[in-house]
């Protein structure tokens, strides 16, 4: 590539891009900062969402807590005014049935009541299938004993109806029997599932409880019913949590953990006063679904107005500046190659650009108008070029271009051409006589003369140079020629100019004449020098006569020759 077209590519380039390049980039500022907003928006949102879940799963860790706390004070209170009675009963019977009497309705999480006798064994229950279960291994029997006050168990699974279950225990003595027993109450953790259930309710979190040996207490989702009072599958997890508390020395929190299906958010509480937990995880992908969908959707309108945002300033370009352009630049370049045609008004131009291609169209006008006065007054400068002012004759370049005209005349026709060479007699004596100015007035003369007879002869007079004149005589042959050459001779004299230094006492011309036809292989040239020489030897034979020059054909008979 030549450095020329390199420079004319990069220019055209430049003026390419420019202009569209601005449009884009406008269409860009108008658009993208509207969609970066509401991607901004929807970004505040998801966070909004994270945070107000995290919010939502303290809260109930902190609540279960409080449920857990508020239910085992009011077993303690059933178990107290139970041990009461038990307490005042006459008989171990009458104490069991004002104990199977007494059992409230109103407490749903209170499974059973029952009174652990010395061997360790249920003796009375509000639950038949309890009474006989031995239950001397159970740790927190013998610890109520020991301490003889209220114990709540940690969680365990209940023999006899196979649920996680917390046991309280409270010692009683009989007055009347000395008999020490165990008063024992089995809290259905059922409440703690429906708790988490109503508190978790919302895609994407779920809440397990679960005991300090992993084994889950209860579960929000229906779901995960099944997984209740086996270990939790997830093992990892409950690694994480433990080494979440170690690191942080805080028995609640929150942290990230990479599950098999996916990243979740783990929050985690343990309830007072036990070491079992609440583990609450969001899945981010589940909560967030719908503005995560909603974020993608922005991105992909962002994409797609962008694209039409380029789209449209690079058409916006084309239509608006661009084609405009090249259309008023095609306009200048046909005023400028000289097509002065007006222009139509272009309805394809936007209306910012129709002045200028009117101010084009008026141009083109003006310039019209321009050239036609031009070529007028050309008209008339080539007139005035070819008149002589003094004689009022065509000069002897008007004759020139007439001498042509009619010798191709002639040669298309086949006709003779004649020509007179005509020069006034001691010229230079009568200008040294009479001065210059009667000079002038003398060829004047002459001029109207050879006028009038060019008129009569359908010939064409003009001045040839100083004081020789031309009369060219088309379809004219030599004889005829001869006869108008003496008029002219005679209409001179007849004049009657006075010369003093004349021998004829006044002004007379001589005259040569030569005659052609344009098929004797002669030129116009040839004829201009005949007559010439014919007019020499008129000069020679004394002046004030006419000579016919030998170019004349053999059948005319020519009234005397030059040579
Ligand atoms: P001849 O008979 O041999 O032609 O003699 P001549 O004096 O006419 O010829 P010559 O060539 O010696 O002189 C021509 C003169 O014509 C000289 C010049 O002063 C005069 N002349 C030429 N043009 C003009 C003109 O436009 N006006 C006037 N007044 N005189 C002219
Ligand atoms: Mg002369
Ligand atoms: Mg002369």
């Amino acid at each position: 590539m030549s450095i020329n077209s390199f420079v004319g590519d990069t220019s055209k380039l430049k003026t390419l891009v420019g202009i569209r390049a601005r449009l884009i980039l406008l269409a860009l500022i108008l658009v993208v900062p509207m969609m970066l907003d509401r991607v901004r928006l929807l970004e505040e949102s998801r966070q909004q969402q994270v945070q107000i879940a995290n919010n939502e799963l303290a809260e109930l860790a902190r609540h279960t807590a409080d449920a857990q706390r508020e239910v085992i004070l009011t077993v303690q209170a059933v178990l107290k005014s139970s041990a009461f009675i038990y307490g005042l009963a006459r008989t171990p019977d009458q104490a069991c049935d004002i104990l199977r009497a007494s059992m409230r309705s109103d407490l749903p999480w209170i499974r059973s009541i029952s009174v652990v006798g010395n061997s360790g064994k249920v003796s009375c229950s509000t639950s038949d299938r309890i009474v006989g279960l031995d239950l001397s291994d159970r740790s927190y029997i013998t610890r109520a004993r020991i301490a003889k006050s209220f114990v709540v168990s940690d969680y365990i699974f209940s023999r006899a109806a196979n649920l996680p279950t917390i046991m309280t225990a409270l010692p009683a003595a009989n007055t009347i029997s000395g008999d020490h027993s165990v008063m024992i109450a089995a809290i259905d953790l059922k409440w703690i599932s429906e708790l988490m259930r109503r508190r978790t309710d919302r895609a994407g979190l779920s809440a397990l409880f679960v005991d300090n040996n992993g084994i889950v207490l209860a579960a929000s989702r229906s779901q995960d019913a099944s997984l209740i009072g086996k270990p939790l599958q997830e093992q990892a997890l409950l690694t994480a949590v433990a080494n979440h508390e170690i690191d942080t020395a805080k028995d609640s929190g929150s942290l990230l953990f990479q599950s098999r299906d996916g990243k979740k958010e783990i929050t985690f509480a343990r309830v007072d006063g036990t070491q079992a937990r609440m583990i609450v995880s969001i899945d981010e992908s589940e909560l967030l679904g719908d503005i995560d969908r909603s974020i993608r959707t922005a991105y992909m309108q962002l994409g797609i107005l962008v694209m039409f945002a380029l789209l449209g300033g690079w058409l916006a370009g084309e239509r608006l500046i661009i084609r405009p352009i090249g259309i008023i630049t095609s306009l200048a370049n046909r005023v400028g190659q000289g097509d002065l045609s007006s222009p139509e008004n272009d309805i394809r131009l936007p209306p910012e650009f129709q002045p200028l291609a009117r101010a084009f169209g008026r141009m083109a006008v003006q310039l019209r108008e321009r050239e036609r006065e031009l070529v007028a007054t050309n008209d008339r400068l080539q007139v005035m070029a070819s008149v002589d002012m003094i004689s009022g004759l065509a000069n002897r370049r008007g004759l020139q271009n007439r001498l042509e005209f009619e010798w191709k005349k002639a040669e298309q026709t086949g006709g003779p051409v004649s020509l007179i060479m005509i020069d006034v007699d001691h010229f230079k004596l009568f200008n040294d006589t009479y001065g210059h100015l009667e000079g002038d007035k003398c060829l004047r003369r002459i001029g109207e003369v050879l006028a009038a007879i060019a008129g009569e002869a359908a010939g064409f007079a003009a001045r040839y140079g100083g004081e020789e004149f031309c009369l060219l005589l088309p379809k004219t042959n030599g004889i005829a020629a001869m006869e108008i050459g003496e008029r002219v001779r005679a209409a001179v004299e007849a004049l009657n100019v006075p010369h003093s230094m004349s021998a004829f006492q006044q002004v007379t011309i001589s005259a040569g004449m030569a005659a052609v036809a344009p098929g004797q292989a002669t030129s116009v040239q040839d004829l201009i020098e005949a007559a010439d020489a014919a007019l020499y030897v008129a000069k020679h034979r004394g002046r004030n006569n006419v000579v016919a020059h030998a170019l004349i054909r053999a059948d005319e008979k020519p009234l005397s020759l030059a040579s």
